[in-house]
Order: C-alpha cells, then structure tokens, then sequence
C-alpha cells in the first residue's frame, strides 16, 4: 500500500485495519472537502472503488464518526445528514438561516474551554462541531430591500 494518508494513519493508530471501504469513503469525503450526505458518499465510493458495497459504506460512516475523524450535521438543508471532517478533531460553521449559506471558520479558540470540560467532565474529549446562526448580509440586505418596498 502507497503512504497513508493522515487520517488513515489515526484509523490504523486506532487498532483498525485499513480496508477498501475505509479508504474509500475517506478518500470520497477528503475529495470533496467534507460537506457530503451518505447518498453521495455511496455514489462517489461506487466511482473510487466499486467492489466497496452500500453496506460497508454505513458501517464505515459509523465508525468514523465513533472515532471522531468525521460527524453528521444535520443543519444543512433536507433530513439527511451531512457528513463533514474534523481536521485537527474540530469543525465549525456560521450559517445563514434564510438562505442556508455556511461560512466555515478555522481557529475556534475553544482548546482551553475543551480541556476544562474534559476535566469536569471526566469525558476523554476527541473534538466538537461548533454552529453559529444568524442572518447573512446577504438576506439582511435584501429584507430590507423588501421591506421598504413593502412601505412604498
Ligand atoms: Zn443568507
Ligand atoms: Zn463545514
Ligand atoms: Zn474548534
């Protein structure tokens, strides 16, 4: 097998074999960038390696989303969730709730706040999915734009 990548390092350090369908939705997401419901990680994995079945995709999904190398959010739009990466064990969103825009952030600044819970918790912490809501300028404008069209 060719180097691992760093997220398939963490599955091996873990005590997990590296089998197709682990490399394969990890690869998928990783391509995408995250941001991807299982019906698409299932259509991307049949392109990536098609032996890899529909079933091995969900086991996959379970497990590393146990292992915190990936969670569901199930803000962006319809029921499903949608799978997202945790590079570096965080993720976080500012989203817009009119028109469902997602702004993604990097530094949280929340290493302190997490080693506090882990602390008072007593909870071995492996990473967070952090969301803000709120209006984007966007559809801030553009309410205001209606609502004066509304007074005229
Ligand atoms: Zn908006
Ligand atoms: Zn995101
Ligand atoms: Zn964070």
């Amino acid at each position: 097998m060719t180097s691992l990548t760093p997220r398939l390092q963490r599955l091996r350090d873990a005590g997990y074999r590296i089998t197709h369908a682990r490399a394969a939705v990890l690869k998928a997401l990783e391509q995408a960038g995250g941001h991807l419901t299982s019906a698409q990680i299932v259509d991307a994995v049949a392109v990536i390696d098609p032996a890899v079945g529909r079933a091995s995709v969900f086991r996959t999904l379970d497990l590393l989303s146990r292992l915190s190398l990936i969670r569901p959010t199930y803000t962006e739009g319809s029921g499903a969730p949608v799978f997202v990466l945790l590079p570096g064990g965080h993720h976080h969103h500012i989203i817009c709730t009119h028109c469902g825009r997602v702004f993604e952030f990097e530094n949280c600044g929340l290493d302190e706040l997490s080693a506090r819970l882990e602390a008072n918790s007593g909870v071995h912490i492996a990473g967070h999915l952090l969301e803000f809501y709120g209006t984007c300028a966007d559809c801030t404008a553009s309410s205001a734009a209606s609502s004066r069209e509304a007074r005229a």
